[in-house]
């Protein structure tokens, strides 16, 4: 056969392209080989399986004995959705603070279970304001709960949940949060944030595959939820009584998904745990916003602000800038990003999270400047003032 001069694109440990996204995200071969096989759902190796799970899964917020994981079938915002129907009773009312996509996610699924809502909403490159925020709390009495989004995923800015979680507990509201992108990655001790419930997925940062969402559940709270709920699948309370009783999911579990959640885990804890993986994607995060600053990007957030987990540019403004051409071109050799999300301004986003390594992300680099080599950009800072 010819040796032809096709471009040879970057590829995981089987063959596909790197997902630099917020997820579904690139996973080990190991995960998924772990899938290659058939378990009863009420075969005592899956029982057992999905219980090592869920015990670990508390422990990684410092949850062992005070915490109970509940798991729910489906995708993190099913998790998201049960967490608040179940937490939030019908005479609850929610403080939502908001900068992005997420929050707003979280707020609709309130409206439709008809709850009511007080928004604290903030701009997508800025965090709560915190004064206002206890200024909200002083003059509502009728709050009953706090809800926040750990990383908003939106942007990638980093919330914070600890000074959030004191003032929780100085005004005696329940706590819940969705740390769907952080958990794992980021340091949640959820007794000393006074966190009621933190939700998270399988497939964000422990590099599992989709399809299963859970909630780490303060026992005490969860034992106050029952009869909560605004629909069968997502009550959380009953799972948990049902799981108490039997061990068991009450309706069809994604077996395949737990038994790589497992794999998944051991290899988490074999990488040091929350220690391990959040240094490995700071320097991801370090490797990705040094290449692409280098090559004149710009990005949304302030250092300070931005959680090591995904990074939004700003949309060069050169002309000759087509973001689909961009977007091809980085897939055609291997790497896959992720268009913006903000309402504030044009962007994209590039994760840092899955089974990547500072490898990839220098590989990543070199794609994005041949790609501008292609589109004839040689430096975006000298474009825009062509
Ligand atoms: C990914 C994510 C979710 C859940 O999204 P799904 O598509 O339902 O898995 C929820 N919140 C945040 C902050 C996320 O990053």
């Amino acid at each position: 056969m010819n040796q032809s001069a096709v471009l040879k694109p970057a590829a995981s440990e089987t063959g596909d392209p790197f997902l630099l996204t917020p997820g579904p995200l690139t996973t080990s071969r190991t995960v998924k080989a772990s899938m290659a096989h058939d378990w009863g759902s009420r075969d005592a190796s899956f029982v057992a399986i999905n219980k090592a799970v869920l015990a670990r899964l508390a422990e990684i917020v410092h949850g062992e004995g005070d915490y109970v994981t509940v798991p729910m079938q489906g995708s993190g915002t099913f998790a998201v959705e049960a967490m608040l129907t179940s937490f939030v009773p019908p005479t609850g009312k929610v403080l939502m603070l908001i900068n992005g996509a997420y929050g707003q996610r979280a707020k609709r699924i309130l409206d439709i279970a008809r709850r009511k809502t007080v928004a604290h909403e903030t701009a997508e490159d800025a965090p709560p304001e915190l004064k206002k925020v206890e200024a909200i709390l002083k003059r509502t009495p009728s709050i009953t709960h706090i809800f926040v989004v750990h990383c908003e995923t939106t942007s990638g800015i980093l919330n914070p949940i600890a000074e959030i979680g004191a003032l929780a507990a100085k005004y005696k509201k329940g706590y819940l949060i969705d740390s769907m992108s952080a958990f794992g990655a980021l340091p949640i001790d959820a007794p000393a944030i006074h966190a009621d419930a933190v939700a998270a997925s399988s497939n964000k940062c422990i590099e599992g595959v989709p399809g299963l969402g859970f909630v780490v559940c303060r026992r005490d709270a969860l034992a106050a939820t029952k009869g909560n709920a605004t629909t069968l699948v997502l009550d959380l309370y009953d799972q948990w009584a049902n799981f108490e009783k039997t061990g068991q999911y009450r309706f069809t579990p994604p077996t395949h998904v737990i038994v790589a959640f497992h794999q998944a885990l051991q290899e988490f804890d074999a990488e040091g745990g929350v220690g391990g993986r959040g240094g490995r994607y700071r320097n991801n995060c370090r490797v990705l916003v040094d290449g692409m600053k280098a090559l004149g990007f710009e990005l949304l957030l302030k250092a300070d602000l931005q959680a090591p987990i995904i990074v939004t540019f700003r949309m060069p403004a050169h002309p000759r800038f087509v973001f689909e051409r961009f977007y091809d071109g980085l897939k055609t050799r291997g790497y896959v990003i992720y268009p913006g999300k903000l309402t504030i301004a044009e962007s994209f986003r590039i994760g840092c999270i899955g089974r990547l390594y500072e490898k990839e992300m220098h590989g990543l680099i070199a794609a994005v400047r041949d790609v501008l080599d292609e589109m004839g950009l040689t430096s975006l800072t000298a474009a825009t003032t062509e």
